[in-house]
């Protein structure tokens, strides 16, 4: 739809091979996971075979050594096939390049081979119950004890947090402050599956429905001391430093979505015949896809050159809130134009023509990762920079 300068012959080649895999492999059976509100543990490891998972990953890990272009490959093919329940990115591009960037080599020996093969399935925890989008108000406890650390408090909506082996755990450094009455730092602390004083427990949810949601408590939670991720004390510090990432993951994640919704929109909207022609035909029709077309443009231009940023070691945190602000509110725009240019076909559930999923599916987007809101105060927070 857009002509893009992002990638090479390579790059190319390993679309049609994902696409290849995801339309054999998960397109017939995603229904069940739909279902079943979750993906079978199997198609990790056939992921990991096939190659989608982890592929910034230096191959003395386990990974591919290849560059961020792989990954954006992957998010775009698994967003145009709306396949939630093998969200790849996570375990990719964040809770492995966690584990790489700050762990030592005895975790990363021992989580990140199993990670980009799909033999383990990872997740990150930082959200709580009362509230995602203020990190420093995290209230999770970590204490240490002896070797130990022991974890109490609870996250929710955590993807993959059923099934995932290991959870990376964002929580409040016990202890001290020094006397100076501030908070203490958070730690990164590694959190096998079995690890006692765990529970978990599934979320229903109405969009990203094949998508393992879960809410997890930490009841005196012991893990042994070398779980500790990075330096003590540095977690926000951390958390900060991958935020761009984060958010340039969902921006490319959300304008995948938004440019298969236009061409669907585009699509019924010139078929579907009226007594003056289809209802493309209409001005009222053409304006709002023309308003809605335009943005996705200078959004997939914005996004490209984000990416590009990145791969230059040079993506600022602002980019990234304009991309993930934009794309997310363009592809919820849309979603709303679909069902509405739709008419009652889309408010079916079935049906070549069905749009409220999408328009469940979108609504997270400009949710998680940090609400636009929060974007908005990024951006907004720094507008006296660019005079
Ligand atoms: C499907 C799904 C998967 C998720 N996966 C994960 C995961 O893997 N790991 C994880 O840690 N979390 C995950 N989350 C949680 C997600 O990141 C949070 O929902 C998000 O950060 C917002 O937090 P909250 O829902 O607690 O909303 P709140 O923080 O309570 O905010 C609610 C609303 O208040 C407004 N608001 C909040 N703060 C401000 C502000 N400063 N200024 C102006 N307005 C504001 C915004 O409109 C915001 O949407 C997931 C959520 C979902 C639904």
């Amino acid at each position: 739809m857009f002509k893009r300068t992002l990638f090479e012959a390579d790059h190319e080649t390993l679309r049609h091979q994902i696409a290849d895999f995801l339309e054999t492999q998960v397109v017939p059976d995603h229904p069940q996971w739909v279902a079943d509100r979750q993906a079978p543990r199997a198609i990790w490891q056939q992921a990991g075979a096939a190659g989608l998972l982890c592929r910034t990953i230096p191959t003395d890990c386990g990974g591919h050594g290849g560059d961020f272009r792989d990954s954006v490959v992957i998010i775009e093919e698994i967003a145009k096939r709306r396949l939630c329940g093998l969200l790849t990115f996570l375990q990719s591009d964040i809770v492995a390049p966690y584990l790489h960037r700050l762990g030592n080599e005895v975790q990363r020996q021992e989580y990140l081979p199993g990670l980009c093969s799909g033999r383990r399935i990872g997740a990150i925890a930082l959200t709580e119950p009362q509230g995602g989008s203020d990190l420093h108000a995290l209230s999770c406890a970590a204490e240490q004890d002896g070797d130990e650390i022991v974890l109490t408090g609870e996250k929710t909506h955590i993807s993959n947090g059923s099934q995932a082996d290991l959870i990376i755990v964002a929580a409040r450094k016990g202890g001290t402050d020094g006397g100076t009455g501030q908070p203490t730092g958070f730690d990164m602390v590694l959190v096998d599956a079995d690890a006692p004083g765990l529970t978990r427990s599934r979320i229903n949810k109405t969009g990203m429905p094949a998508l393992d949601t879960s809410h997890l408590r930490f009841d005196g939670c012991r893990v042994p001391q070398g779980n500790l991720l990075g330096a003590s004390g540095m977690g926000f510090f951390y958390l900060v430093s991958f935020l761009s990432i984060e958010r340039l993951v969902l921006a490319v994640y959300a304008q995948a979505m938004t440019e298969t919704l236009l061409q669907e929109t585009v699509k019924l909207c010139s078929t579907r015949q009226t007594g003056q022609g289809t209802t493309l035909d209409y001005q009222a029709t053409q304006f709002r896809l023309a308003d809605l077309y335009g943005e996705a443009m200078a959004n997939r231009s914005f996004v490209d050159s984000c990416i590009t940023d990145h791969l230059a070691g040079r993506l600022d945190n602002r980019n990234a809130c304009i991309a993930k602000l934009r794309s997310t509110e363009t592809l919820a725009a849309i979603a709303a134009a679909k069902l509405q240019l739709s008419g009652a076909r889309g408010y079916c559930t079935e049906g070549p023509d069905t749009a409220t999923q999408d328009v469940l599916d979108s609504a997270i987007q400009t949710i998680w990762g940090g609400s636009s809101e929060v974007m908005r105060n990024v951006v907004g927070s720094s507008l006296a920079n660019i005079l």
